[in-house]
This record gives structure tokens, C-alpha cells and sequence, in this order.
């Protein structure tokens, strides 16, 4: 099922990524974590593309194994960084004859050690060309990013969502925003991004922290090459302060922090929630069974 009926069907629409592993025991381990997940019937689930372009072979392998081994929608992510255009158009003439019915089209960031983005020489500069490329090899259901704290490259936040609608309006059917924890957040850029005309569902990233230290890592140095920078709201830095000596506490704030958020964006009519997981089954479960309960 495409994404468009995915979200037109199922609501909401639970999505869980995960990322490529890199070792045999990372392997076993995703493959238990699926298992896992599949008991919450995930909409669908997604498969990162390794920064740097670096995980091809096994993104490509984990798309094929969540389709045809778990028969899970999924939705492979693809970069540009690093392709020229014919390799990125094998990619997905490669997806499409795999059966992989979604993908996630993206810049992508700068390799390791290189500063500023630079395209490949016979390659894409943005996320959009990647868009219109995917549309000319197969009727993919496409899913973009979307920063309601606005790309750190950004000129300025109306240029990204005009070019957020430039993506969209290439040919994009669902937007999922990079994580975020102030909702008040992802309601602005809703709004914004309705009043400009866009008006595919707008799906909220959302990644339970689960120590102090990967709070710090997604809102800081890491996110700035992935998923981020995401800001730490002051309720929920009070919050982290009085427990900030107990990593159970931390752990167990993480997993009620973004269940009161899930609650909120549902019930104000989020199309779905798009889960950053991290290749573990417990903060996300216990949300999803909170959910549920
Ligand atoms: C849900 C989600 C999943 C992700 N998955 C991955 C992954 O699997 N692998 C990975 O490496 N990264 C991933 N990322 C990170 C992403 O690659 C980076 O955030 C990257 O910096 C931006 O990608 P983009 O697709 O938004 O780029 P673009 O849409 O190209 O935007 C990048 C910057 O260029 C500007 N811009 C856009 N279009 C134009 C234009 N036509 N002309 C001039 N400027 C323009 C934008 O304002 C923005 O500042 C993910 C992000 C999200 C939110």
C-alpha cells in the first residue's frame, strides 16, 4: 500500500523506522525488534539510508527483508549524497522491481569530516530533484522531510516552506517532520505550511529520549547531521532537572513525555505518529501500550 493509502485508510497511521545495523548481533537484535513491533500492526515501517549515503547494500537489504520476510509496508529512504543521477535512478528501479512500494526522497547531509554541502558533480542539490526523479521511474508512494523548527541551513523559515511546497507540489504525498518536543511547535508549522497551500498530511516525528546523554545527542551535535537540531522545551527541562541524578527516572520521563505528546497530536488530528525507535522496542512499546490502554 502506497503512503497515500496508508493515510487515507488507517488512523491514525503508526510508522516505526529503523536503521541498518552494522554487526551480526545489530542484526539479530532489529530482527527480534521487528518482531516485536509487529504485534502493534504498524502501518508501516521505514529503513533509514545511512548518512553519507554509507548503508546502500543494507538499506536496500532491510527494505526487501520488512516487505517480503515480516510483510510490512515499508518505506526505504534514499539520499543524494554521494550518487550520481543514473546510480540513483538504478536505486529505485532497483526498489521498485524489489516491490517496495515507498520511499523517503532526501538531501541527505554532508559525509563525515566535510562542513557545508556539496552535490555530487553529476548529481542533485536538493531533496526535489530526487522527488521528480522517483516519480519518472515508478508510482511510488513518496514521503519528504519537514522541519517545524526549520532546517538549520535555512535562509529563512518562509523560504523552507516554500520550498517544502516545491517538494510537495513535485509530486510528494506525505511530510514527516523532523523529532521535535514543544507540539506547539508542529502546530505552527502545520498551520503555516496549510495556509501556503500544502495539504498532504503533515506526520510528526517523534523519538522517546531515553538518558540524558541521547537527549543531549538529538538536540545537539548529532542532530545537526540527522534528525535535528531539536529544542528542549523549558517544562520539560524543569522536569529533567529535579531527576536528572536518576536514569530510571530520566528513562521512565521519556517514555510519559512522548506519550502525553502522542496523546496531544492525536487528539488535536495528527494523521499518524512516525516513530524514531533507534533499533529498540521498550520506550516505543510501552508508548504504543499507553496508547492503546
Ligand atoms: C523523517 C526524516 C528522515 C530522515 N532520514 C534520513 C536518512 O535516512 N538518511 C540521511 O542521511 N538523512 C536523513 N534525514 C536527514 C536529512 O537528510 C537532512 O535533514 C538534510 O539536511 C535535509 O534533507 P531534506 O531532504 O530536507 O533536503 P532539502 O529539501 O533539499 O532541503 C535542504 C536545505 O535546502 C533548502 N532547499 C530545499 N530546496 C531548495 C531549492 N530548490 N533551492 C535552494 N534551497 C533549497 C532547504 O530550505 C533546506 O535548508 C532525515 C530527516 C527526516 C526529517
Amino acid at each position: 500500500m502506497r503512503l497515500r493509502e496508508i493515510y487515507q485508510r488507517i488512523k491514525p497511521a503508526i510508522s516505526i523506522e529503523f536503521f541498518p545495523p552494522k554487526t551480526e548481533a545489530g542484526e539479530q537484535a532489529l530482527a527480534s525488534r521487528i518482531e516485536e513491533f509487529r504485534a502493534f500492526h504498524p502501518a508501516f515501517c521505514s529503513i533509514t539510508y545511512g548518512a553519507g549515503g554509507s548503508t546502500r547494500e543494507r538499506t536496500l537489504l532491510w527494505a526487501h527483508r520488512l516487505k517480503h520476510d515480516y510483510g510490512l509496508e515499508t518505506m526505504c529512504h534514499l539520499t543524494c549524497v554521494g550518487h550520481s543521477r543514473d546510480e540513483l535512478r538504478r536505486i529505485l528501479e532497483q526498489l521498485r522491481d524489489d516491490g517496495i512500494e515507498n520511499i523517503m526522497a532526501l538531501r541527505g547531509d554532508p559525509p563525515k569530516g566535510q562542513k557545508d554541502w556539496q552535490p555530487h558533480s553529476d548529481g542533485f542539490s536538493h531533496a526535489i530533484e530526487l522527488v521528480r526523479l522517483a516519480r519518472t521511474v515508478a508510482d511510488f508512494g513518496i514521503g519528504v522531510a519537514g522541519f517545524p523548527e526549520v532546517h538549520p541551513e535555512a535562509e529563512s523559515p518562509e523560504q523552507d516552506l516554500q520550498y517544502l511546497k516545491e517538494k510537495v507540489d513535485a509530486g510528494a504525498d506525505a511530510v514527516i517532520t523532523q523529532l521535535f518536543f514543544d507540539n506547539g511547535d508542529y502546530w505552527r508549522f502545520v498551520e503555516n505550511a496549510r495556509r501556503l497551500g500544502i495539504t498532504i498530511p503533515i506526520v510528526p516525528g517523534i523519538m522517546p529520549f531515553r538518558s540524558l546523554a541521547q537527549l543531549e545527542k538529538f538536540t545537539t551535535v548529532y542532530a545537526r547531521t540527522f534528525y535535528g537540531p531539536a529544542r528542549v522545551p523549558e517544562n520539560l527541562r524543569r522536569r529533567l532537572e529535579q531527576i536528572e541524578h536518576d536514569p530510571q527516572a530520566v528513562a521512565r520521563l521519556g517514555i510519559d513525555y512522548a506519550t502525553e505528546q502522542c496523546r496531544e497530536l492525536l487528539d488535536h488530528g495528527a494523521p499518524g505518529i512516525h516513530f524514531y525507535c533507534l533499533n529498540e522496542s521498550d520506550a516505543v512499546a510501552a508508548i504504543l501500550r499507553n496508547l492503546n490502554g
